[in-house]
């Protein structure tokens, strides 16, 4: 029997249909109002929903539960417990309390907390976040949660995100009483990540230390053919591939996971899912749900899916699209420019707040997006440059242009539309033009966002977008309030804004080398690396910023500085170490041998008086880049042992930037020119080819 969407959709959510099934008519409708509204619970309420959900779960094959997290480590956590409890009379009980379902404690004294959390006080807290589904994965319910320690201060990467929409929503709630919008309760910003990956076959993946220990591969010569047909983007989607995407797609679904659409990418090997976009959080909980089962349904096909940015050199890495917008509670986009006048005012509002935003903080977006792995693509002909920029497109950026110029703009007489005094054509709904080059680009009725890194998660970018667009939107609250004339003081509030940060726009080829002159002409930052970008977290203007909106204090904005700035330098740490690990043990002795078999030939050729040229010039050859490599590994090996000795989180991030990349790509060059000279069978791992063309 065929199973439809429809059959397993949601199936392991206990969602509000099974929250209307399984609960009494007034306990449901409290957990809907802290669900749609973000009311307290309360203890006696907890208590039923908890009561429910157990029984959800157990006639769904469920034994434990735990409290499912995101600490700064990027991945998520569990700890599992199970519903036994000790009966009467040496029976058991499954029991699952309301307690047990708000507030769990976790060992805490293992995850980064950047200081935080001195050792002894190794408690930290976990709190429900009931704006997300509770859901059963491995017979396990799981209960996203926030985390946070015994002094209050955010460990985790929900918290702050949560936070960030409160800001926004109360901000966007202000703006937006202005126009008259008595009856929104709520605008929560909506999120659609679009999610890049690779497959390599499994076979392959366990010969490579690299890919196992790094997620990228540290060594390989190209092979004949990269991505330069184009023939695989949008390429049939192979056989193998499609079961995999099937049993993905299944997965996702009975996950109460959006799954919508997939395709081949641009390079051999990348593939491509997008959801239908939800609120952020959800949507962040997904993403982070989806990364996790790309990885086990291709365990389950025999494959491994690589969630790095840059799994290998010579051809795209991945990333991920966050397309953003606006909604209200009465299901208005706020980004969706409207059918009146009136709307139109204030979507330009809105819009101008938003370039108003990124542009005057660049540097959040950017650091938000800033690791180890996502470095390799930023700037490189295949990504976004590091540089923050915003596509309009033409039409949105010639009304503005207009206003700005107090020009009435007179395309069509019976197209206009007013923005406060002035007259202007009405805007064409999804009117833009694609551009696959910017790095924050206005699609019709959203952002798309398009510089995270594949293995991210999204909370980082959604946390400065909504923090910064908070902060606009509560300045421009603030004028718009107090005006005696709405109309007019609108108009210069749209115009000036535009004046001032139209510096941000660029609607030409992000990729072209012109434009990193012309963006430093602009006064634009162009914050290379992750040890460039980071630092700007903690100036304090930035600072302020989060603790204005609520976002982050100063402790937690402090640790989670020193966090990122190691987490960068541990990675590079453990790349090199690895890189170490594969040239002294597989590819010089490897490399040493085919050497020897080559000398022994030329001898055995020679005493029979027979030319050796082919392995005369080989010799040669590999050694004189055996020579380098050994160089360069006696290099590293130093560098490494140096960089063991600084304490300093700052000098050491740029000490790894500095002095082991460097050195790392001095000895990756030799050993892949060696790859192409040695014979394949004595090469210790598998080859580009095998990887990129080994799961078609
Ligand atoms: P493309 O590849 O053309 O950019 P995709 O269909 O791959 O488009 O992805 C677009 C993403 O944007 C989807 O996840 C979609 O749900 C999401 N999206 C659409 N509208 C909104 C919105 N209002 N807010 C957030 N995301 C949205
Ligand atoms: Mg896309």
């Amino acid at each position: 029997m065929n199973t439809t969407i429809t059959d397993v959709f949601a199936s392991k959510v206990f969602d509000e249909a099974k929250m209307k099934d399984y609960l009494a008519k007034d306990t449901f409708r409290e957990i809907e109002k802290t669900i749609r509204e973000g009311k307290p619970l309360n203890p006696k309420i907890a208590e039923a929903v908890a009561h429910a959900m157990k029984e959800w779960a157990l006639s769904e094959g469920a034994t434990h539960f735990t409290h499912w997290f995101q600490p700064l480590t990027g991945v998520t956590a569990e700890k599992h417990d199970s519903f036994l409890n000790p009966g009467k009379d040496g029976d058991i009980a499954l029991e699952f309390s309301g307690k047990e379902l708000v507030k769990g404690e976790p060992d805490a004294s293992s995850f980064p907390s950047g200081g935080l959390r001195a050792t002894f006080e190794a408690r930290g807290y976990t709190a429900w976040d009931p704006t997300s589904y509770v859901f059963i994965k491995n017979g396990v319910l799981c209960i996203p949660t926030a985390f946070y320690s015994y002094t209050g201060h955010a460990l985790d990467k929900k918290t702050p995100l949560l936070r960030s929409m409160e800001a926004i929503d109360i901000q966007a709630r202000r703006v937006l009483k202005l126009f008259g919008y008595d009856d929104v309760k709520t605008v929560k910003t909506t999120v659609g990540p679009e999610q890049e990956y690779f497959l390599v076959d499994k076979e392959y993946f366990e010969k490579r230390k690299d890919l196992m220990y790094t997620g990228r591969t540290l060594f390989g010569a190209a092979c004949p053919k990269g991505q330069e047909l184009d023939d695989h983007y949008f390429g049939k989607i192979n056989d193998r591939v499609q079961s995999f995407m099937k049993d993905l797609n299944l997965e996702l679904w009975k996950l109460g996971i959006q799954a919508k659409t997939e395709h081949n990418e641009v390079a051999p090997a990348q593939f491509e899912i997008a959801p239908i976009f939800s609120t952020t959080n959800i949507a962040t909980d997904h993403n982070q749900l989806t990364m996790e089962i790309i990885q086990r349904v291709a365990k389950e096909h025999g494959m491994v899916a690589l969630l790095h940015e840059k799994p290998f050199e010579y051809i795209n890495g991945s990333g991920k699209h966050n397309n953003w917008s606006l909604s209200t509670d009465t299901g208005v986009n706020l980004l969706s420019p409207g059918d009146t006048p009136q709307k139109d005012a204030q979507f330009l509002l809105f819009l101008v707040s938003i370039i108003k935003a990124v542009d005057e903080h660049q540097d959040l977006l950017r650091l938000s997006v800033a690791s180890a792995g996502n470095d390799h693509r930023l700037g490189a002909n295949e990504a976004p440059p590091a540089i923050i920029s915003i596509f309009l497109g033409d039409q949105l950026t010639n009304i503005l242009q207009a206003i700005e110029n107090d020009d009435s703009y007179t395309e069509d007489a019976n197209d206009r539309m007013r923005v406060g005094i002035d007259i202007l054509p009405k805007i064409k709904k999804d009117s833009t033009d694609r551009n696959r080059t910017s790095p924050f680009a206005f699609t019709g009725n959203r952002f798309e966002f398009r510089m995270p890194g594949s293995s991210a998660s999204i909370a980082g970018c959604n946390i400065m977008l909504n923090t910064a667009v908070a902060d606009v939107l509560s300045e421009m609250a603030d004028i718009l309030e107090k005006a005696d004339d709405f109309d007019a003081t609108l108009h210069n509030l749209i115009k000036e804004t535009y004046k001032k940060h139209k510096r941000i726009i660029f609607n030409g080829n992000g990729y072209d080398d012109a434009w990193v002159e012309e963006a430093e002409k602009r006064g634009l930052y162009n914050l290379k690396s992750t040890p460039d970008a980071l630092p700007y977290s903690v100036k304090p203007e930035n600072i302020a910023l989060f603790e204005r909106q609520h976002v982050l204090n100063k402790e937690e904005v402090l640790s989670r500085y020193e966090i990122n700035m190691e987490e960068y330098t541990k990675i590079i740490n453990i790349e090199a170490l690895t890189m170490l690990d594969m040239a002294k043990k597989d590819i010089l002795p490897s490399v040493s041998r085919f050497t020897k078999t080559l000398l022994e030939t030329i001898s055995s050729k020679k005493a029979l008086g027979i030319y050796a040229s082919y392995e005369e010039g080989f010799v040669q050859k590999i050694s004189s880049k055996l020579k380098e490599a050994y160089t360069a590994l006696e290099d590293l090996d130093s560098k490494t042992k140096t960089f063991s000795e600084i304490e300093d989180f700052e000098k050491a991030a740029f000490y790894v930037r500095d002095e082991i990349i460097p050195a790392m790509d001095a000895l990756r060059e030799p050993c892949d020119v060696m790859e192409t000279l040695t014979d394949a069978s004595e090469w210790p791992f598998p080859t580009y080819g095998k990887l990129l063309y080994g799961i078609m």
